[in-house]
């Protein structure tokens, strides 16, 4: 299959131990949905946290380096069919091109861009829970004090003799 953008033959390589197919003269890659969720939720390796920190910082201020032809329409390399531009979910900053029936094309720097943007969002989510967690906590030994003060209010109201 040829790449949508260069119209050279893509090479089949492996991204994160899937089969995917990658220009080598735009290095763009192609693969399907299933494959690109599956690469998005597993963390196979670290990124740097410097290198992580500048796409985040590129992704909020919305200058991710994009081809200069990005906003030109492509077709499926599989099926030919103009392919729809939409973010990868919703907010998410980064615009994919989708066949719903063949894959996804992600130019140079998109795949590695999303997969640290999913990463962040899942770390978010984490670290919502661990507050809910924390929170419980806290309400549970609330009420033991709760408990205990109303034991001791009790108690001086007899001591007083007024209880
Ligand atoms: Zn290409
Ligand atoms: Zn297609």
């Amino acid at each position: 299959m040829d790449c949508p953008r260069c119209n050279l033959a893509m090479i089949p390589t492996k991204y994160e131990n899937k089969n995917v197919l990658c220009c080598q003269s735009c290095w763009g890659y192609w693969l399907s949905t299933n494959q690109l969720d599956s690469i998005l939720h597993t963390l196979v390796y670290k990124f740097d946290e410097n290198e992580k920190q500048k796409i985040l910082h590129d992704l909020s201020k919305g200058n991710l380096a994009v081809p200069a032809n990005k906003d030109g329409k492509i077709k499926c390399p599989q099926c030919q069919g103009v392919m729809i531009k939409k973010p990868y979910s919703s907010s998410c900053p980064i615009i994919v091109d989708e066949c719903s029936l063949h894959g996804v094309w992600l130019d140079t720097g998109e795949l590695k861009a999303l997969q640290i943007y999913v990463e962040q969002q899942i770390g978010k989510v984490n670290a919502k829970s661990d507050l809910a967690l924390q929170i419980d906590s806290i309400d549970r030994r609330l009420a033991v004090v709760e408990q205990k003060l109303d034991y001791l209010i009790n108690f001086i109201r007899k001591v007083r003799g007024d209880g």
